[in-house]
């Protein structure tokens, strides 16, 4: 049974020897803690979505490999097609959470590893696509969740990995035997880390010849000897342990749920390593990952803004402004920019082109400038909900208020708006757009998949500038650089 539901798959978590700490305390059972229950719903729904029949032509896909339908999230593109429906999907899917489900990290991870290790193999004559392959039909059989783990510590940004004082600040391998090696450092932000089964790390930039010892790419599960969770914080994350209103979004959270994950000398066999000191091919397994997340921004992102649009609807409406011809406008400004999103994603996954593997790859300009986008679009999306939302979404009291038997009254006859709306029902849509639009989601839409300047560098470097300058020049009836 390749295709597991929601429930198997929060089944599967349990059997997992998990290191985890949040709030300092260690965790030992996060499947039934309210601190992880909604990131876990969000990822459990990407399973139930893969065996419901209205959106299993999305969530699923016949697998390459094995000729087996297996979940999308496992699979590896074989065509634009194939691009364009991983967009359609991230976007379906986000209409229902409302926020990250975590699973395409290690979605691109897998694409990602599968065309670089093709290309390393046939330049340097090394054995890792053919165990990448093997990795992958075992993640496919088992419909595993594999969180993508990318982004190292970092120290000192002006600073190489084998410059730093402190030589864990990326991931390095600290030994080599017969066995495998062992490896040691940290990654940061990992998204959806505590509710997957394996981990595949990846090298987080381009490196020389002197960073050879953190050029590597392996598989590792999430519960192996040696690996620490500590879980990350989010915005009012402790109405988790109180009721459901003051929560927004109380089933799914807000986005993915990180961690900093602890590599404390860990062992990885050779058949689960796919990059060791090739330290020429980790620019490129870097921009392949990258790409592939930044495609996925308008999608999930484009699904997410759907809901805040709706929200925001809501409120003018429960207030009484629904009508008004500003309101309007900014609504439809909302709209505006968050199809821009979606088309931007749409248009670099069928503009993709076939990798040697045979895997397709998207047009990286055009994924670039997607996440680009995301990281001023967002804000000013959410800036306009703000504004039609009203200032109740930052000082309203808390749902124990609504409920208390001498003071609620008050609460349900001061926050009334238009009469045929229940109070609480303008209180809940207030509180969705707290949790969708504040602190913790902008900052994910900032920074996940890689900060605006790592795009610009891509951008600019693919932004072929002297062919732009020639083209004016010969308008302009100037003698061209070319002559
Ligand atoms: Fe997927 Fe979006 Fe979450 Fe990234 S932020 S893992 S693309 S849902
Ligand atoms: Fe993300």
């Amino acid at each position: 049974m390749s295709l597991k539901d929601g429930n198997a798959y929060r089944e599967s978590l349990r059997i997992l020897k998990l290191n985890v700490y949040a709030y300092g305390q260690k965790i030992d059972n996060v499947v039934d803690n309210p601190l992880f229950i909604p990131h876990i719903n969000a990822a459990a729904l990407t399973y139930d979505l893969a065996n419901d029949p209205m959106t299993e032509d999305l969530v699923t896909a016949i697998s390459h490999l094995t000729g087996k339908k297996i979940s999308r999230f496992t699979h590896i593109h074989q065509s634009t097609e194939d691009l364009v429906k991983k967009v359609k999907m991230l976007r379906m899917i986000a209409n229902r959470t409302g926020s990250c489900f975590q699973r395409c990290v290690g979605f691109d991870a897998l694409n990602a590893t599968y065309t670089v290790t093709y290309e390393m193999d046939q330049e340097l004559g090394t054995i890792y696509h053919q165990r990448l392959r093997q990795f992958l039909e075992s993640v496919q059989n088992n419909d595993l969740m594999v969180c993508g783990a990318m982004t190292d510590p970092k120290g000192d940004r002006g600073l190489r990995p084998s410059q730093q004082k402190d030589p864990d600040m990326y991931v390095r391998i600290i030994e080599k035997n017969d066995q495998g090696i062992i490896i040691r450092g940290a990654k940061a932000h990992m998204t959806g880390i505590v509710n997957s089964h394996e981990m595949l790390i990846m090298p987080t930039t381009a490196m020389a010849e002197d960073d050879k010892a953190y050029a590597v790419s392996c598989a590792i599960p999430t519960d192996a000897p040696g690996v620490l969770h500590i879980f990350g914080r989010q915005s009012n994350d402790e109405r988790r342990l109180e009721g459901e209103i003051d929560q927004g979004n109380f089933n799914y959270g807000i986005v993915g749920g990180e961690a900093l994950t602890i590599l404390n000398d860990v062992f990885v066999p050779w058949e689960r390593v796919f990059m060791c000191e090739e330290y020429q091919f980790a620019g490129l397994l870097v921009e392949r990952f990258a790409s592939y997340h930044r495609q996925n921004y308008g999608g999930c992102k484009g699904g997410v803004s759907d809901v805040i649009i709706g929200a925001t609807v809501a409120m003018a409406e429960y207030s009484g402004v629904g009508k008004a011809s500003h309101v309007r406008d900014k609504i439809c400004e909302m709209v505006h920019l968050t199809e821009t999103l979606y088309s931007g994603s749409i248009a670099c996954s069928a503009e993709g082109k076939p990798t040697p593997s045979g895997a397709y790859f998207v047009d990286p300009m055009l994924a670039n400038a997607v996440k680009l986008n995301v990281t001023r679009f967002i804000y000013e999306i959410c800036r306009l909900s703000h504004d039609i939302a009203g200032g109740l979404i930052a000082t309203l009291p808390s749902e124990k208020d609504l409920r208390h038997p001498e003071i609620g009254k008050y609460v349900e006859k001061y926050f009334k708006g238009v009469d045929s709306f229940p109070t609480e029902d303008r209180i809940r849509m207030a509180r969705l757009i707290e949790n969708m639009t504040g602190g913790t989601a902008l900052v994910e839409s900032m920074h996940g998949a890689g900060s605006p300047q790592a795009q610009r560098v891509m951008i600019l470097r693919q932004a072929n500038l002297q062919r732009k300058k020639v083209l004016a020049q010969k308008l302009a009836g100037i003698k061209t650089d070319k002559g």
